[in-house]
């Protein structure tokens, strides 16, 4: 079965207008593969001048986090439906750098999942395993554990509108990528885990790795079977390395 492929950059809190500027114009040139999707993440003030200026119908915009809050009094948060208001169609939930330092739980995550469905957006939902926890066999525990929560509060079915990313926590601006072996293994469990619910929907799911991707490992990586694209740091904010990235997947 042919799933959507994806390349998503994080351009975490980096970036400036400058570079907001470049990747509309590199961006807007390029041809893109027609199944393909490019989605630019950048921090929360460039996502209504990106939008207003991305013409390119195969880029959409998606940001970084949202409040689990409708509205009200959330000084400093930024709602699902002001996202969508701005045309926003995708949201990365549960990044690592998140869940380590700002306190995003499995179950916060799970909220956050669920509320960015209900308002119509796409999460980008991220899980991944430390160091550690690969090193003592924990790796498939950890991934299950980050995924049941999101399961059980949204239901397997909604997983036809989320998009997975794998990135261990060790590969994440680390320069120290998972080989393309260790990514399809443990890709291929997560495809498993997901079809031990409903084996359609497991099917469906684009599955992204995200940890130290490049212009030069970008190529094996993505020509695993269970790898649908990827997650970009550090690499998504040079636009013409990005669209090498975009142009291997
Ligand atoms: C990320 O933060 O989502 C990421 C994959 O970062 P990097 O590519 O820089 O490792």
């Amino acid at each position: 079965m042919s799933r959507q492929k994806i390349v998503a950059a994080n351009w975490k809190m980096n970036g400036n207008r400058e570079l907001v500027e470049q990747m509309y114009h590199g961006l807007n040139q390029e041809s893109f593969n027609a199944e393909q999707q490019v989605i630019i993440c950048p921090p929360a003030p460039y996502l209504a001048s990106l939008q207003a200026n991305i013409s390119n119908n195969q880029v959409a915009i998606g940001a970084q986090n949202i409040s689990e809050n409708e509205k009200g009094a959330y000084t400093g948060e930024i709602s699902a439906l002001m996202l969508k208001d701005l045309q926003v169609q995708y949201v990365i939930l549960g990044h690592s750098e998140r869940r380590a330092m700002f306190h995003d739980s499995t179950e916060l995550v799970a909220e956050k999942v669920a509320y960015a469905l209900a308002s119509g957006l796409t999460p980008i939902l991220c899980i991944g395993e430390t160091l550690e926890e690969r090193e003592e066999g924990q790796t498939e525990s950890r991934l299950s554990y980050e995924l049941a929560p999101v399961i059980a509060k949204v239901g397997i079915e909604s997983f036809k509108n989320v998009v997975v990313a794998y990135e261990p926590v060790w590969a994440i601006g680390t320069g120290k990528t998972a080989s393309a072996e260790i990514a399809q293994q443990t890709h291929k469990f997560i495809r498993s885990y997901l079809a031990s619910f409903d084996a359609d929907v497991a099917q469906q799911v684009p599955l992204l790795y995200g940890g130290s991707v490049n212009a030069k490992n970008c190529e094996e990586l993505f020509a695993q079977a269970d790898i649908d694209g990827g997650l970009i740091g550090g690499a998504s904010l040079n636009v013409e390395e990005f669209k090498k990235i975009c142009l291997a997947v």
